[in-house]
């Protein structure tokens, strides 16, 4: 909302301008009025609006024409004030002064004109009928009004006129000319009328339109008030209303003529609530909350996000939940939404308020929205995350089976692949997997193999994949090369793939083996991969990676994933929350047992607790043991 009015009053001298205001102020017709009204700003609570007001005054006595001319410039809007019983006074207002206004302002923003035709005491008749044509004339005049500084006639009204021009103008709704709603103003209702129609039935139900009027205008709508605004559209229109509901049309027939009725300030009310500025388009502020994230974060969408768009895709899927015919699935859609708030916040913020996120969520804005997870350094210091969603950049040399090795988390085998088009690859794959019972979101990114040049993009993840050919003898020398160069030294846990292994393998061209390589860096042995499939590749090397990506530190890995075996059960154990505040406390007991030596009282009962932290430590290590032997 625009944060003050100011609005401007000339005219022909002895028409009445400073009378009119300051009739308007001491609620008395004053018999001696100076030549001009000093300016006047109203304070906001005592306007209809609530809006602060200010009145400015001008005198061609007391003033040039070069302050005229700046006055202009400033106002918001311009009345001009005739008398009704001067004809010349009239006339000046279309060979004066509407000719002078549209020199002194902006051709692309149009002040809004207010007729005044003042001293209506004086007359009998009305000064309408010379009025209406120049209404018709000139599209920028908003309204007109008789008044009367006298016997204080219409003075309240004129200038709730004059605020209501610039707090909510006609211009951008209505074409007077057409005498119908402009075609955007009209594609700004179709989409709130979307919005609102929560079952995608066509239809406003009861319900919705409570829910809308609730939105809106924060009061319910009785039961008498939502028949009357039905029966209000079943007469102007044959197909307005439908199965007891308000339809698209019916929806636009209603506000059309809340607009002609010269209840616009309704119709802006609406807009206004679902993100439009004055020129109807989307708010920045609506569109683009601020949202801060620092280095080091990510983002992902939350529980309450994620659940507005399950309603949206209930809302417009009326297939079944199939991808046979490359149909996006439920599945498909909700990844594309976590891809795009992860990669691209901004537009992920933009499209929620396309939708109508917070409104419907009745959330404060997009940004309520989105998780901003907390630094990974933290979550390294920890050896806990909250993330949902996990960064895997993909190495490899060209050809060596990187893009197959993505579209396989889509499920998609060798034959599939083959189908695609190139201009419908990505670089980019995201899908869901399972650790531990825990649904989280891999998200592989593809890295164009340039050794020269990698982007900070390029190495920030939470996991590493380095793939090579196992049929190529070449290929895996890339491998080593990116991984002694960028990854070596740092944090981040690394695993190498030997892609193509359908096909027969062929020795290596490197001074090792990939399986000593790995050894030596104390990788995992390379995973063998193959997107050759008869039916969907398998998925557990995509949970293995997440899995990694979750739990970097974790040295004893079972890498089965299968989370049935005694083996997943007891990593469970090892990573479960209530183990690691366990060891926590004890570690924090010891250490505090180290450094108060001065408590000696209870030095017996701290030896206790260390010696049994470390029986305990040493037990839970050697089950681990007993454990792993097997395998
Ligand atoms: P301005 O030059 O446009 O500011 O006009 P003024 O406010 O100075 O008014 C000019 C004359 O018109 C004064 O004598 C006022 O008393 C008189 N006047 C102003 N408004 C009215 C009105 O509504 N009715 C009548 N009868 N006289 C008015
Ligand atoms: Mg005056």
């Amino acid at each position: 909302m625009r944060k003050d009015v100011r609005i401007l009053l000339v005219g022909e001298p002895k028409v009445g301008k400073t009378s009119l205001i300051m009739s308007l102020v001491s609620e008395e017709f004053p018999d001696v009025v100076p030549y001009r009204a000093e300016e006047i700003t109203i304070p906001a609570d005592v306007t209809p609006e609530r809006v602060p007001t200010h009145i400015v005054d001008y005198s061609e006595a007391e003033q040039t024409d070069e302050q005229l001319f700046q006055e202009i410039s400033k106002a918001n809007v311009i009345c001009i004030v005739y008398s009704v019983n001067n004809k010349k006074s009239i006339e000046k207002v279309t060979s004066h002064w509407i000719p002078l206004i549209t020199e002194n302002t902006d051709k692309d923003s149009r002040v809004p004109l207010i007729l005044v035709g003042n001293k209506s005491d004086l007359v009998e008749h009305s000064s309408m009928e010379t009025i209406l044509p120049i209404m018709n004339q000139y599209t920028e005049i908003e309204t007109c009004v008789e008044c009367s500084a006298k016997n204080l006639k219409n003075i309240s009204e004129l200038f709730y006129y004059a605020q209501k021009a610039v707090l909510h103008p006609t211009g951008p709704l209505y074409c007077p000319e057409k005498k119908d709603m402009k075609p955007l103003c009209v594609n700004a209702l179709t989409r709130i009328f979307r919005v609102s129609d929560l079952d995608n039935n066509g239809i406003l139900s009861d319900n919705e339109l409570t829910f809308f009027q609730r939105t809106c205008f924060n009061i319910p709508l009785e039961p008498q008030a939502l028949e009357d605004v039905k029966n209000v559209v079943r007469k102007n229109l044959s197909d307005g209303v439908c199965e007891d509901g308000l339809t698209l049309k019916g929806f636009l027939c209603l506000h059309t003529l809340f607009i002609q009725r010269g209840r616009h300030e309704t119709t802006w009310t609406v807009l206004r609530r679902f993100g439009y500025d004055d020129d109807l388009e989307l708010n920045q502020d609506y569109l683009f909350p601020p949202l801060k994230i620092p280095p080091g974060c990510t983002t992902e969408l939350n529980h309450n996000a994620y659940l507005f768009l399950q309603s949206v895709f209930d809302k417009h899927d009326k297939t079944v939940c199939t991808n046979d015919q490359g149909w996006i699935t439920y599945q498909g859609y909700l990844s594309q939404w976590t891809l795009t708030t992860y990669l691209d916040v901004q537009r992920c913020l933009e499209y929620l308020g396309y939708l109508g996120y917070s409104i419907v969520a009745e959330q404060e804005s997009q940004a309520s929205g989105i998780t901003v997870t907390r630094d990974k350094k933290i979550d390294l210091q920890k050896k806990q995350t909250q993330r949902g969603v996990f960064r895997c950049n993909v190495f490899g040399d060209s050809g060596s089976g990187k893009s197959g090795f993505l579209q396989a988390f889509l499920g998609q085998n060798l034959m599939c692949q083959k189908k695609i088009r190139e201009e419908h690859r990505s670089y980019y794959a995201i899908s869901t997997t399972y650790v531990y019972g825990q649904e989280k979101y891999l998200l592989l990114h593809e890295v164009f193999p340039d050794f020269d040049y990698l982007s900070d993009d390029d190495m920030a993840c939470d996991i590493v994949c380095l793939l090579y050919d196992v049929s190529n003898p070449y290929s895996f020398e890339y491998c080593a090369k990116i991984f002694k160069q960028y990854f070596m030294d740092s944090k981040i846990p690394c695993m190498m793939i030997a892609a193509k292994s359908d096909l027969p393998e062929i020795k290596q061209m490197y001074r090792c083996s990939p399986l000593e390589f790995c050894r030596i860096h104390r990788m995992l042995p390379p995973q063998p991969f193959t997107c050759n499939t008869a039916t969907a590749p398998s998925r557990d090397i995509y949970t293995k990676l997440t899995t990694m990506a979750m739990y970097p530190h974790a040295r004893l890995r079972c890498m089965c994933t299968c989370n049935r075996c005694t083996f997943c059960l007891c990593q469970n154990f090892l990573n479960s929350e209530l183990l690691q505040t366990v060891r926590a406390k004890l570690y924090a007991v010891v250490l505090r047992r180290h450094i108060s030596q001065a408590d000696l009282k209870s030095s017996t009962f701290w030896l206790r607790v260390s010696v049994g932290a470390t029986v305990f430590a040493v037990l839970g290590f050697a089950m681990y043991r007993v454990l792993l032997k097997p395998r």
